[in-house]
């Protein structure tokens, strides 16, 4: 599990992000969907980018939702879980 990182997106949305990467494989369609906030590193993992904040809410949403085994998570400032739901 990564440290969870806090954004603020393009759109004003304050966001807690954190992948787990014993979970992650390494697909990268995070990566394609919001190239600002996904990277991997050279483990062939994700991790979030200090641009992440460039993306918009839905952006990130999409990338969470496109990851084929679940491994981004999403909280609202208070910790509540808003991805996976
Ligand atoms: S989509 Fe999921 S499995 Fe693929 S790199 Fe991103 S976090 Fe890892």
């Amino acid at each position: 599990m990564s440290d969870a990182k806090i954004f603020t997106t393009s759109d004003g949305k304050v966001i807690k992000v954190q992948i787990d990467r014993d979970l992650c494989i390494g697909a990268a369609t995070c990566v394609a969907v919001a190239p600002k906030m996904f990277a991997l590193d050279n483990e062939a993992k994700a991790i979030t980018l200090d641009t992440g904040g460039e993306e918009s809410f839905q952006s990130v949403m999409d990338a969470a939702k496109s990851c084929p085994v679940a491994a981004i998570i999403i909280e609202d400032e208070q910790g509540n879980k808003i991805y996976p739901a």
